[in-house]
């Protein structure tokens, strides 16, 4: 006999989600986790998250965003904090790369308002853009969506844990899950404590994933990633100014950031590149040949900038292949739900995947269309 409805591995960006959104339904939930909440040792810390809709990596993302977005702004409502900062975002790059083409691709299918600009225009509304490199770029363009943004990363998880805390889930932390198995029809989840027995389990291991479903035909390949703030030399750059979120596809990759927000300073990171793992490990080792890179993208595209580091944080990036999620049931496992590989581009889905994994575990099925993040495809 289960003693919980639903057994969530993984209270991260994704496992705090479904954890929430199962308990909302009325299931007894269990929620595991190996670290400390708020830890700064997976894949959803370091303050900020951009959120965005015109999705360049595939139009098939668009509607899954527009519930993100209606999920992000009710869990907000229902917190009483602002989690969500529309503060646009301006994303540059040749007119034939990746990102331009792509943004207006998935703008053209699902009809969303961006605007079309040159780089002069762009250098022009903010003059923080306006570095030597962008002007040598004749080829180049630019697109803005206003309703893009930032998450507060951070907050985002723990407003998940408090509502789903409130719904009445039972939450664990400091409690590695050592092994887990089917048992029938339902799962049976070891930790130190002993066997927990569920009807259904969600498992939303993030970087950890690779050990987790290690015998279920899913490769993973974890890499290692950093962030960095910077205090701006120049007034301009932060959002009080109207400084925008910003992704750049340059010809040594992609970069993207933040406004400065208060005294955090300016947070830059590199898209791109990142150093492959066998597993999360702690602490991050200085990447001084990764900082190079960022302050050289700073010094040609932001140069106002400067480079006064203030901070920085090593995160991970858990990839797929082909950079899409899984966000299915295991097959030949159908109480078992998973999400992975969220490949360097999953938070501002974690809402959405909360509600997905949610539905696959309880109907066996999900609402929106999943299609592109099946586990065979
Ligand atoms: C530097 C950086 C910048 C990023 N920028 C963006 C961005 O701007 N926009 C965006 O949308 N995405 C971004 N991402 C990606 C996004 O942050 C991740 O895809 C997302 O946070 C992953 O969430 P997750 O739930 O899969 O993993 P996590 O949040 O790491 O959660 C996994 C949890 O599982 C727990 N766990 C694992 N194994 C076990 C076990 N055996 N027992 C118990 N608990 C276990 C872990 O302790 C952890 O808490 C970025 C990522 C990084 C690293």
């Amino acid at each position: 006999m289960a003693n919980w409805d639903a057994i969530v591995i993984g209270l991260g960006g994704a496992g705090s989600a479904a954890a929430y959104h199962l308990a909302a339904r009325g299931c007894r939930v269990l929620g595991l986790d190996q670290h400390h909440r708020g830890h700064a040792l997976g894949s959803s810390h370091g303050k900020t998250r951009i959120i965005r809709q015109a999705y360049f990596e595939h139009p098939s993302y668009v509607p899954l965003l527009r519930r993100a977005y209606q999920l992000w702004n009710e869990l907000q409502l229902a917190y009483g904090e602002q989690l969500y900062h529309p503060t646009g975002l301006v994303e540059l790059g040749p007119a034939d790369g990746v990102v331009i083409p792509g943004v207006l691709r998935s703008a053209a299918e699902h009809g969303l308002a961006i605007e079309e600009l040159s780089v002069d225009e762009v250098a022009h509304r903010w003059s923080g853009f306006a570095g030597p490199r962008l002007r040598q770029h004749g080829d180049w363009r630019a697109v803005i969506e206003k309703d893009a943004g930032y998450l507060r990363v951070e907050d985002c998880v723990e407003a998940h844990l408090r509502l789903a805390e409130q719904a009445s889930a039972t939450l664990r932390h400091d409690r590695p899950v050592r092994q887990w198995r089917t048992t029938g029809q339902g799962v049976e989840v070891t930790t130190d404590d002993g066997i927990e027995v569920a009807a259904k389990l969600v498992i939303a291991g993030g970087p950890w994933n690779g050990t987790l479903l290690s015998s279920h035909g899913i490769r993973l390949r974890v890499l290692r990633k950093y962030q960095y703030w910077y205090r701006p030399k120049l007034s301009g750059y932060a959002q009080h100014d109207g400084f925008p979120c910003f992704f750049h596809e340059t010809p040594t990759g992609y970069f993207y950031g933040f406004p400065g927000i208060g005294d955090e300073g300016l947070k830059v990171a590199r898209h791109s590149g990142g150093t492959p793992v066998e597993s999360p490990t702690s602490p991050h080792p200085i990447d001084r040949e990764e900082q190079r890179q960022i302050e050289d993208f700073l010094k040609g595209y932001l140069p106002g900038v400067g480079a006064q580091l203030k901070a920085q944080s090593g995160c991970y990036y858990t990839m797929t292949a082909d950079e899409h999620f899984v966000v299915d049931l295991i097959p030949n496992a159908p109480q078992v739900a998973v999400v992975a590989g969220l490949s360097g581009h999953g938070f501002k889905f974690t809402s959405v995947m909360g509600e997905l994994a949610s539905q696959l575990a309880i109907d066996g099925e999900t609402m929106l269309d999943t299609s592109l993040l099946r586990f065979g495809r």
